[in-house]
């Protein structure tokens, strides 16, 4: 492995784990050798499954269940796992729906997760980085938050706040050595986006991009790392784009 590469010595944290980009995620760091904390909201199963592969494979894992939207639950989890060199902040929720039958409880919920956990999440985890001198967040949104798309108001709405919302902690905290920086996807098969569980017209949109196929979760993992370990130390609030050609910025 390319030594800068490396992520051995250090912890790291990945939201929404259990599945998923997440999982993958969480695989490729603890295969550079961090520390893997899972976290999950009730996927205790599947976490621990993930743990059992990743320590099969001669890595380090271990489970933390937290809802990433409540603020108690996440100083709660911050408190459990102390302090972490690396942050994936990868928990979401997506929905779609026409604007006009999108209720305030929908709004709500897809900020709460898809932007305000976030914002929770490194509130509680930045203090450590702190202490440890360095850190690298890694965030991911999505190619939707630079699109837009027709039916997914707050989802794109709550992505472009999370790219905002890096490049914010990224100029507030370069002279402390932390880091942060995005992942935005384009199209990746995950239970959240199957080509059979999505409307037709969104398999049409999603897949008339320059490569014409979904992404695999660990075409995206490999930004993560990237972005997580010491190649990536001149980066910082960028957004990478693993998303088949469907954003030129
Ligand atoms: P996924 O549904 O497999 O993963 C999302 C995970 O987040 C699930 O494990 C879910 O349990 C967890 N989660 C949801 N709410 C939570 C909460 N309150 N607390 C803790 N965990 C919670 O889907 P995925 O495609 O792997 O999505 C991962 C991330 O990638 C999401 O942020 C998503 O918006 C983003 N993304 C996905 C795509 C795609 O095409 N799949 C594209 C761009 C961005």
């Amino acid at each position: 492995m390319i030594p800068a590469l490396s992520l051995q010595g250090r912890t790291a944290l990945v939201t929404g784990a259990a599945t998923g980009i997440g999982r993958a995620c969480a695989v490729r760091l603890a295969q550079a050798g961090a520390t893997v904390w899972i976290n999950h909201l009730g996927q205790a199963d599947a976490a621990a499954a993930l743990v059992r592969d990743i320590v099969a494979a001669g890595g380090r894992a271990q489970t933390i269940e937290a809802d990433v939207s409540d603020a108690l639950a996440v100083q709660r989890m911050a408190e459990a796992v102390g302090a972490v060199d690396v942050l994936v902040n990868n928990a979401g929720v997506i929905q779609e729906k026409p604007f006009l039958d999108t209720t305030e409880a929908d709004w709500d919920r897809l900020l709460a997760v898809d932007l305000k956990a976030v914002f929770l999440v490194c509130r509680a985890f930045v203090p450590g980085m702190l202490s440890l001198g360095q850190g690298a967040i890694v965030n991911i949104a999505s190619d939707l938050a630079l699109l837009g798309r027709e039916r997914y108001a707050p989802y794109c709405a709550a992505k472009a706040g999370v790219i905002a919302l890096t490049k914010s902690l990224a100029r507030e905290f370069a002279s402390q050595h932390i880091r942060a920086n995005a992942v935005a996807p384009g199209p990746v098969a995950t239970a959240m986006v199957s080509l059979e569980h999505m409307s037709a017209e969104w398999v049409e949109k999603e897949l008339a991009i320059p490569q014409h196929r979904l992404g695999a979760p660990e075409e995206i993992a490999d930004s993560v790392l990237f972005l997580a370990s010491d190649l990536s130390r001149f980066y910082t609030g960028q957004v990478l784009g693993p998303n088949g050609g469907s954003v030129m910025p």
